[in-house]
């Protein structure tokens, strides 16, 4: 089309975002739509939403803006934020992250937009990296074991103190919180205590520990206002009681002190921010967990181990308890799904970067300037609180104290607000000499400062010598090799090669909607602006961030039908809990603090049961009829029984099976009428944006996953942000926190905004795509699924569909009755599909034996059928062994994936090479080459390895070793 004749004034300079968005083209669309037996895209969504819940009026969002116009107005709202200078401290570090890592990782989609590695062939390099973080982890609190990240600081604390409660032999139901921890973990934890029935007790921990019964106690190293307290004696006095010990332990600190695995703890928790993730107003930043072997099976998240595949060389994956809640259900350790993988990766490579040398280098700094300023400050009368201190002090400052924070914000700089009469400042990698002389002068108000040349050389170390670091640390050859920019550089891509990211190939995962992560919405997280803001600065210094919350708080509420929102929740799963917290917490407020009971049906995410435990209540599963959908009568039976009881039913929607369920509103009735809440999980919301609301059609609360549904990127598991949506009535329940003016609820994550810093992804998908493009979105997402269930149907039974036939925006394929023909498995199946360059379909969730395909609306229609041509091909290869034309034992599918090394070996198998790499002609071009063949799960667990392994483990194993471990 020519723009001829078109008022300048509307040219458009850019092709709208829409368009690069969705993949198919309209021309595509209509050939998929004719296909599956339409003429329009709405006719055919009219047959797959139930119009009793389908909503005809366009969102009321803003016009749809260009890339360029989107950024421009984003840009203008993050100059609104003002970068002061951070000495706040409190668990939160300024930190310089090293430009190769900036680059070739935080802004590289290769890592970014990589899925949780549950299928480990194709997760080799993120596994590594894992690896490295928790060698890291294990080395610097001297523990034997850690995860592969948790949320945050304080969410951590919180899982430690009920992991204590599981492992404790005291038979107490206190816990013991230093009143030398964070504020916001002693906000987080009380919040986390209360439905559990545990009682807090925050104190002076060694005078508790002595003269109490509890379950456990947990310890701030070093305090939050600086000190560096000996709690080996706490420590001792804990374990005589039965009680177990966590020290929150601060990471750079640790490369000079003597560790918490040295002094008897017994976990070992925090945060990994200062390891060269940015401050980004609270987060997203990865947390650590830490504990003795003996604990492992209890401890909450994911964990990276060594196994082996096939050949027996060596192979990392995921180790024990995976999916944990989707087996343990109400009884899992905890709900936590997505972690903060990419975060934790950052951590890591930052300490691969600097190595053992380079941080204490770090730490002897900061340390040095924190002793030079104390020093200074002295001089002018002023008392320092601590004694002891590694990069955090308190000065009294009496009635100067309004004046000296007047005179930092004269000089940009935060300082710690402690009381009236005290201050904290706190150091960071950032600090130069020049800044240790403004703070002087501030401190100063009328007499001169000393020159910092003049302090310097007089000063020494203000750490304790019975609590000086004594044992080495990071020696392990990948914390030695990667020190030049080259090497580094090469070390990351060598990694990110090994992978299957969305930048190589589609990631048809059901239920995780891994659609495009699209550049103009990543590039605003790391500005300055957005990444360099304290989360505890003062509210006249954010005011960029808090008006761009707010708006993106209204489209959510715009696009659900709720009428608030928070964004606080880090993950789905931290949704759930602080969307049942406030069903509770509103209960409660109307004297019905009585009703405990969570109806939930069989074929929720695991993640459902697991929240409603934490949130103190009975779990009571309903029924799901032959065709997936909830059991409508099992529900009303249900309810009657429990009718007084009825806390909430949390049920997902469009329904974990992809369907529209028709029955919807009659089951948030039934539960209405009961006197209960619903909670609709809107973890599948890309099927209804723009279509329906869940605040609409009888839902009280919701989760969204920002990381599924509205494009943050999956980041290999993490980072996350779960908001939840509440009706009017829940509003007062929503999470509160301790550094937020007006206070609601307690606080569910340490910042107030959780993972403030990727909102903007959010913001500028939403932005760019406006009303109509958000609807499209939804519409293509269901044509894209339901096109691939066409294709696939007349190869593979395709379970589950609505009333008139059709999926929602995914299908299930079900292998079970091919497997009884002919042995091959969804494991077969699944493997077979990386020989074709593909990340495989969700495994037997949520019917064991399946595959569950979501494609979304970012996959071009070239892409969709090239997925199908390789699923259609590998059923043919299913029919050869079915037709005995194979060995049921050894064929293609069972010894996929095939590796380069397969291809070099002397080749005995009754395929040919060709086959086996190069199924179908397309894939000779850009063939991807898992760099391991099939890995052995059951031996890593039996032989649990969960740092990085010596050298000399990586000769070759025996085979015979293998075969036995195998066989055991
Ligand atoms: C992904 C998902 C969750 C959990 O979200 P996380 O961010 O991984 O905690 C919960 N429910 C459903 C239906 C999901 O698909």
């Amino acid at each position: 089309m020519s723009d001829v004749g078109t008022p300048l004034a509307q040219l458009q300079n850019h092709a709208e975002f829409v368009g690069r968005h969705i993949g198919p083209t309209t021309g595509e669309q209509a050939q998929m739509l004719a296909q599956i037996g339409f003429d329009s895209i709405d006719e055919f969504i009219a047959s797959v939403v139930p119009p009793h819940i389908a909503e005809h009026a366009p969102l009321a969002l803003p016009d749809a803006r260009t890339e360029v116009d989107a950024l421009k107005a984003l840009k203008a709202l993050a100059a609104k934020n003002r970068r002061f200078r951070s000495h706040i401290g409190t668990g939160y570090y300024d930190t310089h992250t090293p430009n190769v890592i900036l680059r070739n990782l935080l802004e590289n989609p290769a890592w970014y937009t990589a899925y949780t590695p549950y299928q480990p062939e194709i997760s080799q390099g993120r596994l590594e990296a894992l690896l490295n973080f928790q060698t890291m982890i294990t080395d610097l609190t001297r523990m034997e074991i850690a995860n592969a990240s948790l949320l945050d600081e304080a969410t951590a604390c919180a899982e430690a103190m009920t992991f204590c409660q599981r492992l404790s032999k005291s038979g107490s139901n206190t816990f013991v919180v230093s009143t030398d921890c964070h504020p916001q973990t002693i906000d987080v934890i009380r919040t986390r205590a209360e439905p559990l029935g545990i009682e807090v007790v925050v104190g002076d921990a060694a005078q508790l520990c002595r003269n109490s019964k509890y379950f456990g106690v947990l310890l701030q190293y070093p305090a939050t206002q600086g000190d560096i307290l000996d709690y080996a004696g706490c420590i001792a006095n804990a374990h005589e009681r039965g009680a177990l010990a966590v020290v929150s332990a601060d990471l750079l600190a640790l490369t000079l002190l003597k560790p918490p695995g040295e002094f008897g703890a017994d976990v070992v928790v925090g945060t990994a921010q200062r390891f060269g993730v940015p401050l980004g107003f609270g987060g997203p930043h990865a947390a650590f967990f830490a504990t003795k072997e003996a604990f492992k099976r209890d401890m909450p998240g994911r964990l990276v181990g060594v196994s082996v595949d096939r050949s027996g060389k060596p192979a990392l994956r995921l180790a024990m308890q995976t999916r944990e809640q989707h087996i343990r259900r109400e009884k899992a350790t905890s709900n936590i799904c997505t972690a903060q993988v990419l975060l934790a990766i950052i951590a890591g490579m930052y300490a691969a970067y600097h190595g053992p040398a380079g941080l204490v280098r770090i730490a002897e700094r900061v340390h040095r300037l924190t002793a030079v300023f104390a020093a200074g400050v002295g001089k002018f009368g002023f008392t320092v609180q601590q004694q002891t201190f590694f990069d955090t002090v308190t000065i009294v400052t009496g009635a100067h104290t309004p004046a000296i924070h007047a005179a930092a914000r004269q000089h940009a700089i935060n300082l710690r607000v402690i009381d009236d009469a005290s201050i904290g400042v706190a150091f960071d990698e950032t600090t130069t000499a020049q800044d240790v002389e403004t703070l002087w002068s501030v401190f100063a108000m009328t007499g001169t400062p000393p020159g910092f040349d003049a302090v310097e050389p007089y000063v020494f170390r203000a750490i304790p010598k019975a609590l000086l670091r004594s044992s080495p640390f990071l020696e392990h050859p990948t914390f030695n090799r990667y020190h030049s920019e080259t090497e580094m550089m090469r070390y990351l891509r060598r990694l990110s090669d090994k992978d299957l990211a969305l930048d190589r190939t589609m990631i048809p995962l059901g239920s995780c909607t891994m659609k495009l992560n699209a550049a103009a919405e990543m590039i605003p997280v790391t500005w300055p602006e957005f990444g360099g803001l304290h989360p505890f600065a003062p509210e006249d210094q954010t005011e960029g961030y808090r008006v761009m919350i707010e708006q993106l708080e209204q489209m959510l509420c715009v696009i659900t039908g709720y009428d608030a929102v928070s964004l606080q929740p880090n993950a789905g799963s931290q949704g759930e809990y602080a969307g049942l917290l406030a069903i509770r917490g509103y209960h409660a407020s109307r004297g019905e603090g009585h009703r405990n009971v969570c109806l939930i049906p069989s074929s929720a995410h695991g993640t459902n049961p697991a929240t409603a435990q934490m949130a103190g209540m009975e779990v009571v599963v309903v029924a799901c009829d032959r065709n997936g959908n909830v059991d409508v009568a099992d529900l009303r039976q249900k309810a009657e029984a429990h009718s007084a009881q009825i806390a909430a039913l949390m049920i997902t929607y469009p329904s974990t099976h992809g369907v529209f369920e028709e029955a919807i509103r009659d089951l948030c009735d039934v539960v209405h009428r009961h006197g209960g809440q619903v909670y609709i999980d809107g973890a599948n919301m890309n099927a209804m944006v723009g279509l329906c609301k869940p605040g609409q059609f009888g839902g009280d609360v919701s989760h969204l996953n920002l990381h599924k549904t509205f494009c943050i990127p999956h980041g290999g598991g993490g980072p996350g942000v779960g908001p939840i949506g509440v009706k009017t009535h829940l509003a007062p329940f929503l999470p509160g926190h301790s550094a937020l003016p007006s206070r609601r609820a307690g606080a569910v994550a340490a910042a107030p905004w959780g993972s403030a810093s990727i909102l903007p992804i959010t913001w500028m998908y939403i932005t760019m795509m406006g009303a109509a493009g958000l609807r499209q979105a939804s519409q293509v997402a269901m044509l894209n699924a339901n096109y691939i269930a066409n294709r696939l149907a007349p190869h593979y039974p395709i379970l589950y569909a609505g009333k008139h036939g059709f999926v929602a925006h995914e299908c299930i394929v079900d292998m079970r009755p091919l497997k009884e023909k002919s042995g091959i498995t969804v494991d077969d199946l699944a493997k077979r599909l990386i020989d074709y360059g593909f990340h495989a379909p969700t495994m037997s969730f949520p019917v064991a034996g399946t595959l569950m395909i979501e494609p979304t609306e970012s996959e071009s229609k070239q892409e969709l059928d090239r997925f199908c041509d390789a699923m259609i091909a590998i059923r043919e290869e299913i029919r050869a062994v079915e037709l005995g034309q194979g060995d049921v034992r050894n064929n293609p599918l069972t010894n996929a994936p095939h590796t380069a090394q397969d291809l070099a070996a002397e080749w005995v198998r009754p395929y040919s090479r060709e086959q086996a790499v190069f199924p179908l002609a397309s894939s000779v071009e850009s063939k991807y080459w898992p760099p391991v063949g099939r890995v052995d799960n059951v031996y890593g667990d039996r032989n649990l390895v969960c740092s990085c392994p010596p050298l000399s483990d990586y000769a070759e194993p025996h085979p015979d070793e293998v075969e036995t471990a195998r066989a055991a």
